[in-house]
This record gives C-alpha cells, structure tokens and sequence, in this order.
C-alpha cells in the first residue's frame, strides 16, 4: 500500500530552513538527496564529517569565499535511515537572520542544491515508503494542531492507526476474494473445504457494517480537525457578546446596554477544554426592526441551522418579556425537542442570575433543563465550561479513546467509494461480477493510505506543509 509513489522519488537535492521564521535562539536547517554529503563537507572543510546520527560542533565556512558563517552543531543522517530515507544533514546554527540566511546561501552555491518547495521533504518521506498518506496528514494536522484534542487525534494519526485500520479492512477483502476466486476455480472439487462462499459472504457484509459506523462518525473527526460550531443566541441584551467575551478571553464582540448592537455574526476560534471551538455571536433574534439588523438577524438564523452546539441565552432577570417568550417559543422549544443524535445540541442558559432575588429561584417553572449563570460575576462558569465539555465530546468524539477517526472529507469518500463497490458484490447471482467488485472495493481502500494516489490528492496534502517540513 505505500509503494504508490515511486514516481516522485527524485535525483535532486534540496535544503530549507525547517524551524520557525524570525529571530531565535537556534534555527535548524536541513538538506536531503544525494548531495547532501557533499554539502556537509563543502561547508565543514578540512574537517571529516561526524559519524552517522550523531552530533558534532564544526566551524561552518562559505565554500566559494571560505568566510566563516558560525560555529553549528551538525548532524548527518546517511539514507535509508533518515526522515525522508535519502541522504540528509541538518545544520543546527545560531538563530540570527545573517547566520540563517548565510548558510542557506552557502548551501545554494553548492552544486547540485536547491531550495525546497513547501512540504518537499515530506513528500520525499513519503515517495521513499517512509510515510503512508494517512500519516502524512497526520503530520500535517500535528504541525497545525491548536488544542490538546487535536494534538492527540493527530498524533494517533500520525501513528499510524487509521492507515492500520484501512490496511486490515484491505486484508478482509483480499481474504473473501480469495475464498470467491478459490470456489470459482474448484467450485465442483472435494478438496475444497465447505461453507467457503458463506465465509466470504459473512466477512464482507461485516466490513459493510464497520464501514458505515465509521462513516457515520465522519463529521466528529473532521469537527475535531477544524473546529465544532457554538453558536451562541438569544433576544438582544441577554448578554450574549459578553459571554462570547467571557469564553474567548478577549473583547471580540462590542458589549453594550444598547439593545441591537451586535448587527453581524463574528466568529473566533477558541480552546474550549481543549477542543477546538468556532464561537459564533448572533444578532438578536428579533423581528421589525431596521434593514441593517434584520439581515443580522436572517444570518443569525443562517448561523444556528450549521451550529453543532447551541448556547441560548435568556436574561435571568426578565423571562417574562415578550422578546424572552419569542426566542424560546421559536427557538428554544423546538430544539430542545429533537433527539440530540439529530446532531444539534442546546444548552439552555440563564444568565444575569446576580439580579435574581437571593433564594435565587428562577419565576418561570415550565422552562426546558438549563444553568444559571452570571457573566458579571462570573458565577456559574464552572458548571456551564463542563457542560460544554461533555457536549464537544459527543459532537467531536473524544481522540484518546475509540477507534480512530476518519479526519478529512477524502477519507470519507474513499470509504463510501468501497461500500458502493461491495453494493455490487451479489455472489448468489454471479460469481465472476462478485470478485471484481471486491478488487474494486479493495483498490478503493488502498487509495486511503496512498496506495495508486493521484499526483493531484498528493499535491493537495503536501501544499498543506510549510517550506521546511
Ligand atoms: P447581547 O445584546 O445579548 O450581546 O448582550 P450584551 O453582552 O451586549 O450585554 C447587554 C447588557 O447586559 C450589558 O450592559 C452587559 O453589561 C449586561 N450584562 C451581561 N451579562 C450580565 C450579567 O451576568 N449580569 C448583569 N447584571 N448584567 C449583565
Ligand atoms: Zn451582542
């Protein structure tokens, strides 16, 4: 499954720098291809290379003008036993700007060098085995990972699990292949054991059914990737810009006592107990008023219809007002109503609980389960961040447990790509028809790891990387 990418091994030898931009402490450079043994020696002369995968501390000179760029530590990892299973050096230098960009012009007046493209050396790793295209977006996904839900999903990527799971669901198929390809041979024969045909049938419509449960969970690996929607809203001046505030840590939303001042929909990526969130603030929900605000509201309507979690928030201190009874006879009851597998989830909250008188008992006894809170006080956070909790996880899965998660939209079509293929596998009506759609369905998965990859898929994934990695 990972030999697909034979094709891109190249001839050429490329160096980047590979820790972040700007002024550091220590910058990284490395090479790989097959001048990069001759790129350590021009820029470490007269001094022989260090052994193998082990550091040294060398003098590192320009090799046309022999001026001394810095004293780096160097470190060279001969093929196949390296990131990308070529040649490679890396060049650990003072962080400097000038120190950073002589060495890297030192190595492009080496023969045979060039500056990598973004993603090159990954693709390299790959093109040389090192690497399954699950696991290169692992790496990738690792690289961008904002929040510990996404470090540990990536990381599981990146090890492998997904790309393991598609190669064993592979073997199932390869197995009842055989057993189909065995009774067409030897249908009629003796030696054949019974009850092969039955094996194949049993084992394949089981993989139907793993297939679907993992397709099924698709949206909560690609949420946990991007982001989950909260959207939070309510009728003007419940204070949802302030919780918005409160959650993100930040003023992204205008808090004023002005009803209607929050006319747009803003939305700002947060770390809600480590998942990631996209944190949306809505208009008011309220009807006939300026044609500024009433397309506020027709988004914020728009907003909540894509919102994996709703926060409806209602001022505490006025459920009574015809803008409170609006908002959760439109809004609020019907939501609470759906089954939470339809995908929405409500989390009903009172804020302004401060103003409640202190036996703090809340006037309207028919409301749907809700928290109280108080964005001035802060009081009621607490209990509102673990609801949350317990909600991104049912939305996003949890990434330290469970099978692994198909993380991107390619993943899934190749999923669906191999279920429609096993449609077709009717052994009791024609035999011949039944085995193609298992190679058909089998080619399918092995598209997930790389196996026959399109140069196109590859380039999208390797775009994702930056120069350097
Ligand atoms: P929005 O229109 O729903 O976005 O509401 P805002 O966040 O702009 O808040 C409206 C007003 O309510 C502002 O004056 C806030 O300071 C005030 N407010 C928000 N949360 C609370 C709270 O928990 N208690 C009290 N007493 N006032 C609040
Ligand atoms: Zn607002």
């Amino acid at each position: 499954l990972r030999s697909g990418a034979q094709s891109l091994a190249p001839g050429s030898t490329v160096f980047a720098l590979s820790s972040g931009q700007g002024r550091c402490g220590i910058a990284v450079i490395r090479t790989s291809g097959p001048a990069s043994g001759l790129a350590l020696r021009s820029l470490t002369a007269p001094r022989e290379p260090p052994p193998a995968r082990s550091a040294a501390l060398r003098l590192l000179r320009h090799p046309r003008s022999g001026e001394p760029l810095d004293r780096a530590l160097v470190l060279w990892f001969p093929g196949p036993q390296s990131f990308t299973g070529e040649d490679c050096v890396e060049f650990h230098v003072h962080g400097g700007p000038a120190v950073v960009s002589g060495v890297l012009e030192a190595l492009g007046s080496v023969p045979g060098l060039r500056a990598a493209e973004a993603g090159e050396f990954t693709k390299r790793a790959f093109a040389h085995g090192k690497l399954s295209l699950t696991e290169v977006e692992g790496l990738a996904d690792l690289i961008h990972a904002e929040t510990e839900a996404q470090r540990r999903q990536a990381l599981r990527q990146l090890e492998g699990e997904l790309g393991q799971l598609g190669q064993h669901w592979a073997e199932t198929l390869t197995k009842a292949l055989a057993h189909v390809e065995a009774y067409i041979d030897f249908g009629e024969d003796d030696n054949l054991e019974e009850g092969v045909l039955e094996q194949a049938d049993k084992e394949v419509r089981a993989l139907e059914v793993s297939l679907q449960a993992h397709l099924r969970d698709a949206r909560r690996g690609q949420r946990l990737r991007s982001g989950a929607h909260v959207v939070v809203a309510g009728p003007p001046n419940a204070g949802k810009s302030s919780l918005v505030n409160m959650l993100s840590r930040k003023p992204v939303s205008i808090v004023s006592p002005e009803p209607g001042t929050t006319r747009d929909v803003l939305e700002t990526p947060v770390d809600l107990a480590g998942f990631p969130v996209l944190l949306s603030d809505t208009a008011g929900l309220r009807e006939g008023v300026g044609p500024v605000e009433q397309e506020g509201v027709h988004r914020a309507r728009q907003r909540l219809e894509q919102a994996d979690i709703i926060l409806a928030l209602l001022d505490a201190s006025d459920l009574g007002s015809s803008s409170s009874c609006d908002f959760l006879d439109t809004v609020v009851v019907p939501l609470a109503a759906q089954r939470p597998d339809d995908g929405q989830r409500l989390l009903l909250v009172l804020n302004k609980s401060d103003l409640l008188p202190p036996e703090g008992r809340v006037p309207s006894p028919g409301l749907p389960p809700h928290l109280l809170l108080s964005c001035l006080t802060g009081a009621g956070l607490d209990d509102l961040l673990k609801a949350l909790r317990t909600q991104l996880a049912a939305v996003c899965g949890d990434p330290s447990i469970g099978p692994p998660l198909l993380t991107r939209a390619r993943h899934q079509h190749h999923l669906q790509a191999c279920l429609d293929a096993l449609s077709q596998y009717q052994p009791a009506s024609d035999l011949a028809l039944a085995a193609e759609a298992l190679r058909v369905a089998r080619r399918h998965l092995s598209h997930l790891t790389g196996g026959g990859g399109t140069e196109e898929i590859l380039d999208l994934i390797f775009r994702d990387f930056c120069v350097g990695k």
